[in-house]
């Protein structure tokens, strides 16, 4: 029951399917995997796994063991790998195994575990310039010269400028993943997350892990027309309040207003996922327009409301298909996946779609 004090978190899974064909079309012949790790982006892994094997995806990516675990009960009797981006650590290998979950293996200890775990299924991801998990490409050579390594199933890397097609460690990290990739010929390869799947060709390999595509962000960290929204928050306005020049809103002096002005007071604020950041700066949308949102607070967010009329009870739309997520992420400073992931658990939550 939708109380009348409360926001509204919108999953939209006709939406998410939306994007998973988007990305498919982008990266023809690789297989599109999904990332899910914190919880599906903060959207609940459940739903959104089960709309994606739908929709054909047979490969997860999560960084942790225990959303491996979580995810593998989410997925039940369904057939799926489900790669855990942390690896194999000490103390995980029977989870590993009771879970059927695939260690991306990316330190040489971690290479060496496995080693001692039978029959145990591994990924190998390798460091070709983010500098932050990886083996050496070095190690990574070795590995493949070594007589009796882990089954490896898939070769990862990951790039660290792909929003940017202009930056050049694109094309580096390209050229190092190759020679890697060389020797390991008959072991399939994933380079591309979100961004990389938009790159071209040479980017796309035999596997692309779309993330915050799936969930609506664009790849170069604006909107793209070509991706539906999934996450809309919207929060009603509890009251309209007029302001005379001079009044300050909310704590402090972040907005005075500088003429008579009308205001809407939402029920919604950062303890609901609006990031504090985005005040000042960031637009909700209220009455067919984008308003300014002059201030957030834990409980309660201010726009104004402009020329706009909404009764009281109207809901504001935060976050969605008009106060777009990369423009949302933009203006409180930081990225679409962080928007996401911070939604948490206050709002009331629909799932739209099968
Ligand atoms: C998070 C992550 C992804 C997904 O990234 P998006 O930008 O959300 O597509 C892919 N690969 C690795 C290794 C990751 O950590």
């Amino acid at each position: 029951m939708t109380s009348p004090d409360r926001a509204l978190l919108t999953i939209d899974l006709d939406a998410l399917a939306h994007n998973r064909a988007v990305v498919a079309a982008q990266a023809p012949g690789a297989e599109v995997a999904a990332v899910v790790k914190a919880d599906g982006y903060g959207l609940g892994v459940g739903p959104i796994a089960h709309r994606l094997h739908a929709e054909g995806t047979r490969s997860f990516f999560v960084a942790r063991s225990d959303e491996g675990e979580a995810l593998r009960r989410a997925l039940g009797s369904r057939s799926a790998t489900i790669y855990v981006l942390d690896g194999l650590l000490t103390g995980t290998t029977d989870r590993m195994g009771a879970a059927r979950l695939t260690p991306v293996l990316s330190t040489w200890a971690q290479v060496q575990h496995a080693q001692g775990a039978r029959g145990l299924e591994v990924a190998v991801q390798v460091d070709t310039g983010m500098n932050r998990q990886g083996l050496t490409p070095a190690q990574a050579l070795s590995l493949a010269a070594a007589p009796a390594g882990p089954a490896i199933r898939l070769l990862v890397s990951h790039l660290g400028s792909a929003t940017d097609p202009a930056e050049p460690r694109n094309a580096q990290q390209l050229a190092c993943f190759g020679d890697v990739r060389a020797a390991f010929p008959d072991v399939p390869a994933s380079f591309a997350a979100s961004a990389g799947a938009f790159l071209g060709p040479d980017y796309r390999y035999d596997m692309v892990r779309a993330g915050i595509s799936l969930y609506g962000g664009g790849p170069e960290e604006r909107p793209d027309p070509r991706l539906r929204a999934v996450a809309t928050l919207t929060a009603p306005i509890l009251d309209i309040r007029d302001l005379q020049p001079g009044d300050r809103v909310g704590y402090g002096s972040h907005f005075a207003a500088g003429r008579a002005m009308r205001v809407a007071v939402l029920a919604a604020g950062y303890g609901d996922g609006v990031i504090r950041a985005g005040m000042g700066r960031g637009r909700a949308w209220a009455a067919g327009a984008p308003r300014p949102i002059l201030a957030i607070n834990m409980d309660l967010t201010v726009v104004d409301l402009g020329d706009g009329e909404a009764p009281v009870g109207t809901h504001v739309e935060l976050l969605g298909p008009h106060a777009l997520l990369d423009d949302v992420a933009s203006a409180a400073g930081t990225v679409a996946h962080e928007v996401l992931v911070r939604l948490g658990t206050r709002a009331e939550r629909v799932y739209l779609g099968p």
